[in-house]
């Protein structure tokens, strides 16, 4: 009686096993065909990285069934998705989702000094990564200039490898309409590009490679 309790026991678990194996390798064996449908698939122009700019790539990571969308550039990686019909086309849909807004151009401050509030929302949320470095280098200047107490300068130097750059140096001088402009400037894809370094006291330094686009 012992013996055939633990024979039926020995087989309910074997099945178990057996049966659990059967459906983990069907489950590769479909990600790996759905894998394959979708790299056969063509897909949309995968616009360049919205950071640098450079070209960028959907590419498949086989051993956690992942695919993602990698800049060739900086590394920038899309989310990761798991493997599933149109993978491809939802990547897509979100890394080449662009805002289209520009850097502003209107350099309105109000009477008392201080930044136009749409302005520095507009700066906030630009991509325009091709227009950055001039409109730190043109605009900026000019909208500092326009409010008292602030500094500015641009000077030539050169990066860690000798390649020429211009260096931006900036202080507040505390007062709240130029705290207001930096905050929205660091905030922006120039604070994520450009800005070098930052001391107390309201002193920012930004450069600016001039071998770029
Ligand atoms: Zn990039």
């Amino acid at each position: 009686m012992i013996s055939f309790v633990i024979f039926s026991l020995l087989f309910i678990i074997s099945s178990v096993i057996f049966f659990f194996g059967i459906i983990t390798s069907l489950n590769e064996a479909q990600k790996k065909q759905l894998a394959e449908e979708e790299n056969n698939k063509k897909h949309d122009h995968v616009l360049p990285c919205p950071l640098c700019g450079s070209a960028s790539d959907i590419k498949y990571d086989g051993n956690g069934h992942w695919w993602y969308i990698e800049c060739s550039g900086c590394h920038l990686q899309s989310e990761k998705m798991s493997i599933c019909t149109n993978v491809k086309d939802k990547l897509l849909e979100k890394w080449n989702k662009r805002m289209s807004i520009d850097f502003p151009r209107d350099l309105d401050v109000d009477d008392n000094g201080y930044p136009n509030d749409d302005m520095l929302d507009q700066l906030q949320k630009t991509d325009n990564v091709k227009d950055a470095a001039s409109w730190l280098l043109n605009i900026f200047p000019k909208l500092v200039r326009s409010m008292p107490f602030g500094h500015l300068e641009i000077s030539d130097g050169s990066d860690d490898f000798g390649n020429p750059i211009k260096i931006v140096s900036y202080s507040t001088g505390g007062w709240s309409g130029q705290e207001d402009l930096i905050t929205a400037v660091e905030k922006s894809i120039i604070g994520i590009l450009y800005l070098y370094s930052w001391r107390r006291g309201g002193h920012y330094v930004f450069h600016v490679p001039l071998t770029e686009k």
